[in-house]
């Protein structure tokens, strides 16, 4: 590639930070200029819903580089700034104020956001949502102040939410209209070791119910009215019911779009030169044989080294196993894997799930699909051995905890 391309990354969270970094270390002689609506230099999410909620770490610790990085490594980072369109005939990107930014390679890396609840009373001031570190601070701050809370979703984040709330005392009260926190990723064999994971903290679980109402009086919120006539008392709320892809751009600009940026294994979009990664990327998995879109830190970690090789023009495809973490009190858990809810025709524990120490398994005509482990630590480079090996296994031995778990994989 000749001297002084033209690589400009949209999004400047972990993924562009990544793209960014990736590029350099191709040491490429391109311009590089990094784009973010937020303020804050490109920083990590989870933090927000774990320690850094908690007050555990500093504010400095969440940043993806130092904040010398980015000049020190020649990237043109350009925060506070929005990118209004994207201009394929001419090959530019329109900012604010119409300025014009040229590319000969695009990544877009506009991530994520929380998806808004249409109730009565949802706007008061007291409801909060989770995305950015500034929602954090808001938090961490309602935290310090109210006593009880009012979580709606029990997913990923309003759990770990939970968590944070009830280690500084406030009391919780979780809403969820499945049956069951967390039901669609871990199915009814496990997702009620959550449910009694926050029983057990004194949360108050509202399961099978939906939100009809945001209560206030005289301007500050007083709770939820739910579906089934019930109330709860809450002085402030947090709503955590997924997030949806920052998709309009790519949409606007005649990009193949549906439910994320659709990519190849390479995160290449249907134009050549612009490329997606991150949340916002549905790609093409090739182990799996069909396009994800995944919402975890280490895909925005990883995939952009991917679109690097590939926005040079090399060969590249990104076959990394999806792989999440979370932490709620004292669980600790990770997950590596894939399956769709009616993927799977089976589940395996091997240990104790009563005591919270444990890997499942979810299966598929003996083939294991993706796994989890509770307070079991460095296993994840074996389950994912087992996953890739896709030959059946013996379920007996997959749930004996005495039969070495690199024994059921094949050697790498
Ligand atoms: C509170 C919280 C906790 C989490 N915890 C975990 C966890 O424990 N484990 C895990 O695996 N994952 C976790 N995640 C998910 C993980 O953080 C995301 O997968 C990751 O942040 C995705 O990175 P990204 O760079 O693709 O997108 P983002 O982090 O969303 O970054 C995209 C950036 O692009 C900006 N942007 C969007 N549109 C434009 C535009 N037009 N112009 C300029 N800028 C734009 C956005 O404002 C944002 O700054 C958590 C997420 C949250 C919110």
């Amino acid at each position: 590639m000749s001297a002084q391309q033209a690589f400009v990354i949209i999004g400047a969270g972990l993924a562009g930070a990544k793209a960014a970094e990736a590029l350099r270390d191709q040491e490429i002689d391109g311009r590089i200029t990094l784009i973010g609506d937020e303020t804050s230099r490109p920083y990590e999410r989870p933090p927000l819903s774990k320690d850094y909620l908690q007050g555990k770490v500093e504010r400095n610790t969440i940043f993806v580089h130092q904040p010398g990085w980015y000049a020190g490594h020649d990237v043109d980072l350009r925060l506070g700034t929005t990118v209004h369109a994207i201009d394929r005939d001419r090959h530019e990107v329109v900012l604010d104020g119409g300025e014009r930014v040229r590319y000969d390679k695009l990544l877009i890396a506009t991530g994520a956001s929380p998806r808004r609840l249409p109730l009565p009373g949802a706007n008061a001031e007291q409801v909060h949502y989770l995305r950015h570190v500034e929602d954090c601070d808001r938090l961490r701050e309602v935290l310090r102040t109210v006593s009880r809370i009012a979580i709606i979703g029990a997913g990923w984040i309003g759990l770990e939410v939970a968590s944070a709330a009830r280690a500084a005392d406030v009391a919780v009260t979780v809403v969820e209209v499945a049956s069951l926190p967390l039901l669609r990723v871990l199915g009814p064999q496990i997702a009620p070791m959550f449910a009694d994971l926050h029983r057990g903290h004194d949360v108050d679980l509202r399961l099978g119910v939906g939100v009809e109402e945001i209560t206030s009086a005289g301007g500050a919120v007083t709770g939820l009215r739910l579906a089934d006539g019930t109330a709860v008392e809450a002085d402030a709320v947090l709503v955590g019911v997924g997030a949806t892809p920052n998709t309009q751009l790519a949409a606007d600009a005649g990009l193949e779009v549906t439910d994320g940026i659709v990519v190849d294994a390479s995160l290449r979009t249907s134009d050549p030169d612009i490329f997606a990664a991150g949340d916002v990327a549905r790609a093409y998995h090739p182990l799996l044989g069909r396009h994800i879109r995944v919402e975890h830190w280490a895909n925005a970690l990883n995939q952009p080294a991917t679109a690097a090789v590939a926005m040079l023009g090399q060969d590249a495809r990104f076959d990394a196993l999806p792989y999440f973490y979370t932490d709620q009190y004292d669980l600790g858990m990770e997950y590596t894997g894939y399956t769709e809810t009616d993927g799977y025709d089976q589940v395996v524990v091997r240990g104790d799930l009563q005591r919270r120490e444990f890997i499942a398994f979810w299966l598929r005509e003996r083939r294991v699909l993706a796994g989890m482990n509770v307070n079991i630590w460095d296993v994840t480079d074996t389950i994912q051995a087992l996953i890739r090996a896709r030959t059946p296994v013996d379920t007996t031995r997959l749930a004996d905890p005495t039969v070495p778990l690199a024994d059921l994989a094949p050697a790498p």
